[in-house]
This record gives C-alpha cells, structure tokens and sequence, in this order.
C-alpha cells in the first residue's frame, strides 16, 4: 500500500481556543467528539492514522494570543502529545516575536523540547512575513536560527475564515524575501495561496530551490484546476488536509479525490510521502 504523511492535521490544546475560533472548528461538524477524543489521547489518535494508512502526521500548533488564544505554552503541548510517539508525529510550533523577549532563543529552546518544524500564521499573528525588512527586526532572528538547526518552516498563505484574521498578511508573495534572504532555510507554503494566489505560490515554488507547498485546505477536485502544471513541481509539493479546518469534511475522501486525480503516479507517490520523508528524516 502506498504509505502517507499528512503534513498538515490540527491537533490542537482545545482548551486553549478562543470561544468565536472554537465555534468555527465546530460549526457543521458531526465528528466533532472524535477531535475532542484525539486531541486528549494520542493513542487514539495513532490508531484513527492506521486505519487511514497515515504513517506519520504533521501536527501543527502556533502562538497567536489575540486571535486564536494560543500562548508560547502551546509548544510545550504539542511536544508532550508526540512524545507517545515522536517516530510519527510531527511537533510543528511556533514563535511568536512580540511574546518572547529573544526570539532567536525560543528558537534554541524549542529544539532543545523537540519542536520538529516551524509555524508561521501571518494572518492569525498579525505578522508580515518580510517583517524582518521594516518593523519587526526579531523576526529575522527566527529565521537565521530555523535556519541555523535546519528546521523547516511553514507558513500559512491563502484566506482565512476566523474571525479577526488579517489576510492582508497571506499572500504567497510576501514569502519571496524570505527564501532570499535564508537561502537554506527550507519553507513549505501551506495552502499554497488557496483560492486567491495560486499563481503567486507556484512561481515562488520553481523560482527558489528552497520554497515548497503543501495542498492542504484544497480540495482535491480543484487542484488540477488550481495547479494544471503541478506535476512539474512534483518535488516540491507536500500532501496534507488540514483536518479538522473549517471546509475539511473528512481525511479518507481527500486520499481517494486526490488518488483518482488523472496525473503522473510517480508524482502522487512524491507528494503523498516521499517529499516529506525527505524533509523530515526518522
Ligand atoms: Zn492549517
């Protein structure tokens, strides 16, 4: 069978949410028990990704106070909840440079804790992504110590729905500077500008040797559409489903959308796991 990694799942503290943030991660949702099972047992959870075939999940976690109502503790969380199993979950957190004092050492620290890779939310964080360049100076300190360990970053690109989010912030573009100034700093594009700026993240994806994509949030009837010349870039393009976002019903018909997609099979096989096997070594 054709192993997966779903880079992009929302396991997150539900405790911590916002109570307009966690009313739109509910809205329409029947499986709404079973986030709340998971998010309170990793046991369960590895036993939701065997029955999917999912070999190892990104989960991604980000500091964002005013918006979402995530403080630095989420990392913490998140690296407790791999810890049942750090060989296939992936701890994704973040640093958040108006709610630290050394950015560039939260960095260190969360390495150090066994953060797997980096999450940047411009739009839930208020947050430019070329910041560094006019306004927010320690955000390159991010940057040069990700940098530094190796440790990839995300950054989300595309609309957000939840209440007070910027998404003045998304756009892919905004990233061009970055894979500029940290040329070996490795970026993922998440959402690849989905459904304004497609074009923007495909270019910036064949433009720099270090920018990639996932597809999570797209849905995956629309991502030939949105991406004719995707198997071009096949390399670079990471699987994901964002689930449990808003407008993600479910993990299983994303795979079979995305498995019946009239493309290159070698190139599904890239995305659906080799590109992120590659990127994050066992
Ligand atoms: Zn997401």
């Amino acid at each position: 069978m054709q192993p997966v990694i779903d880079i992009h799942i929302h396991i997150q503290p539900l405790h911590m949410f916002r109570p307009q943030a966690l009313a739109m991660i509910k809205r329409g949702r029947k499986d709404y028990a079973d986030v709340e099972r998971y998010s309170a047992d990793p046991q369960l959870f590895l036993k939701f990704l065997d029955g999917l075939g999912i070999e190892r999940a990104g989960l991604i976690n980000y500091v964002s106070p005013e918006i979402m109502g995530f403080t630095p503790e989420v990392n913490d969380w998140i690296v407790n909840y791999c810890a049942a199993a750090p060989d296939r979950l992936l701890a994704f957190g973040s640093v958040h440079p108006r709610t630290v004092a050394d950015a560039g050492a939260e960095v260190d620290r969360l390495v150090k804790l066994g953060i797997r890779a980096l999450k940047l939310h411009p739009s839930h964080q208020e947050i430019t992504p070329n910041s560094y360049r006019d306004g927010c100076p320690a955000l390159a300190g991010v940057y040069e110590r990700a940098q530094a360990h190796g440790l990839p970053l995300m950054i989300h690109t595309g609309t957000s729905i939840f209440p007070g989010a910027r998404n003045v912030h998304a756009q892919p573009i905004l990233c061009d500077d970055v894979c500029i100034d940290f040329p070996n700093l490795t970026v993922i594009l998440a959402h690849a500008g989905r459904p304004l700026w497609m074009e923007e993240a495909f270019f910036l994806v064949r433009r720099h040797k270090n920018m990639h994509m996932d597809i999570s949030g797209i849905p995956p009837q629309k991502l030939l559409e949105y991406f004719p010349r995707i198997a071009e870039i096949a390399d670079k393009v990471l699987w994901g489903t964002d689930w449990p976002g808003p407008g993600v019903p479910e993990i299983r018909g994303n795979m079979e959308k995305f498995h019946a997609l009239p493309f290159r099979e070698d190139a599904k096989r890239k995305i659906l796991y080799d590109n992120a096997a590659r990127m994050f070594p066992r």
